[in-house]
């Protein structure tokens, strides 16, 4: 459905997309991640045809960027992060406005506006001015204007930013039901969206593409490990003081539990048998009474580090 193509992209001297290139299939939820200044929004500016890639391509629906810009407009839909909306108009007249310039008319325009209205969760705020609308509300308008010419593509910059976590969730569900006949690419950089919301997630860096694909592998892609985590009761340096003897690299103190219990992961890179092996045996030659023991899996976050400090 979406297709992108070695796109680079510099503003001056800097490079802010690097020989970008991956695809989003048709009804998936892409996630785009990366730190600020990744090359996000500029991405997404060039898909929708407002910025000319410096070089590279893509094509939506299989119509190019560069060739058919009109037809892509047509069938991709856009919401910035901040969106600019009319503050005098009222609701009704914005969305009414924006379908019109989307060139719908009659019958069509009426059955667009009224689904919009209706998805977006409206009605409340329909005859109200613009400028009185809450950061979730004028969110909801800006999806309003996105979806009204049913777009088949809809690209979404940071679509949650700056929303109340009741309002998170609300949106996070719109784009889910959204999803069940469209392909969406959202960007954010905040972990918990992706988690929530994607099928497949790209991570980007400094304008690099530096990982591509689902949860689990992304994850294996990192070569983060498993973690062993053990709750022990004894002194904190004092067990430092072990775990550094026994060259058991990576440990780390997570925190302290109840009862003098301390808990510490430990990375499963030497295997679970060989770990649990050094430790059971420390613990016994210091009469530690051990609390929990568990695997723990790592987590996208752990990744996501990982993978930034890697490129
Ligand atoms: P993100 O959306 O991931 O935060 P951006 O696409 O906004 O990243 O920015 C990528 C890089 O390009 C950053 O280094 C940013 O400072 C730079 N940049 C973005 N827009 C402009 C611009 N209009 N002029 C100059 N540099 C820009």
């Amino acid at each position: 459905m979406v297709e992108i193509k070695s796109i680079s992209m510099r503003y001056g001297k800097t490079v802010a997309l690097d020989k970008v290139s991956f695809f989003a299939k048709k009804g998936e939820i892409l996630g785009l991640l990366g730190p600020n200044g990744a090359g996000k929004t500029t991405l997404m500016r060039i898909l929708i045809t407002y910025l000319y890639p410096f070089g590279g391509t893509a094509t939506v629906d299989g119509y190019d960027i560069l060739r058919n810009p009109l037809k892509v407009r047509e069938i991709v839909g856009y919401m910035p992060e901040s969106v600019p909306l009319y503050e005098e108009m009222s609701v009704e007249e914005y969305i009414n406005f924006v379908a019109k310039a989307r060139n719908l008319e009659g019958k069509k325009l009426y059955k667009r506006v009224n689904w919009v209205r209706e998805t977006c969760e409206l009605e409340e705020v329909w005859k109200h001015n613009i400028s009185e609308l809450s950061r979730g509300y004028r969110q909801r308008v800006g999806l309003a204007q996105t979806l009204i010419h049913n777009p088949s593509v809809l690209i979404l910059d940071e679509p949650t930013s700056g929303l109340d976590p009741l309002q998170i969730v609300s949106i996070r569900k719109l784009i889910r039901q959204l999803a069940e006949e469209k392909t969406i690419i959202f960007s954010t950089h905040i972990l918990q969206e992706v988690e929530a919301l994607t099928d497949r997630i790209v991570i980007l860096n400094n304008g690099r593409l530096i990982a591509d694909g689902k949860k689990d592998e992304i994850i294996s892609l990192s070569g983060v490990s498993q973690k062993m985590v053990f709750t022990v009761k004894a002194e904190k340096e004092e067990a430092e003081e072990v775990f550094r003897k026994e060259n058991l690299g990576g440990w780390e103190f997570v925190g302290k539990v109840s009862q003098g219990y301390l808990k510490f992961s430990f990375p499963l890179g030497k295997g679970r048998e060989y770990l649990v092996g050094v430790l059971e045996r420390v613990f016994k030659e210091k009469n530690w009474p051990v609390g929990e023991k568990e695997v723990r899996e790592p987590t996208l976050e752990e990744a996501f580090i990982s993978l930034l400090k890697k490129r």
